[in-house]
């Protein structure tokens, strides 16, 4: 599991494995993929109606996320990654990178598609969510 900065490294494990490098690799490695966001995106769009289908059996239909004051299975349902596929979080948290003439912080590849870093979200919880990366008690609250 290779991150792009240390930095990152440690700030996956303290999300998530209460700042053990060892354990975020032995426990969460499957969470993360970190080939080109595209390349995730197309290989997902693949088998994303199968993936939908499942998590709403799974889940009886409700939406896991629950952020949004309006959370409902009503606005519709849709598979949410939850170490997104792309987020540019670190580079503006962690580097203090800012966007300059117009251009935004350029996104780094984080989330894959196993199965363990899906889960379902309603339309209002997932735009609220986008490319944010969740707290650790959120992301444990979401994955098995
Ligand atoms: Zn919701």
């Amino acid at each position: 599991m290779q991150f792009e900065f240390p930095e990152d490294q440690e700030f996956f494990s303290h999300l998530l494995a209460n700042g053990d490098t060892n354990q975020l690799v032995v426990a969460y490695s499957d969470l993360f993929d970190f080939r080109h966001p595209a390349i995730k995106r197309w290989e997902f769009d693949k088998t994303s109606k199968n993936v939908l289908r499942d998590l709403v059996e799974k889940y009886n239909g409700e939406c896991q996320l629950r952020l949004h004051p309006e959370c409902s299975p009503s606005h519709g349902l849709e598979p949410d990654h939850i170490i997104p596929l792309s987020s540019n979080i670190l580079n503006k948290e962690l580097r203090k990178l800012t966007g300059t003439a117009g251009a935004k912080v350029l996104s780094q590849s984080f989330g894959s598609n196993h199965p363990r870093n899906l889960t379902l979200a309603c339309r209002k919880c997932n735009g609220l969510k986008k490319h944010k990366i969740l707290s650790g008690v959120a992301i444990h609250r979401l994955i098995d």
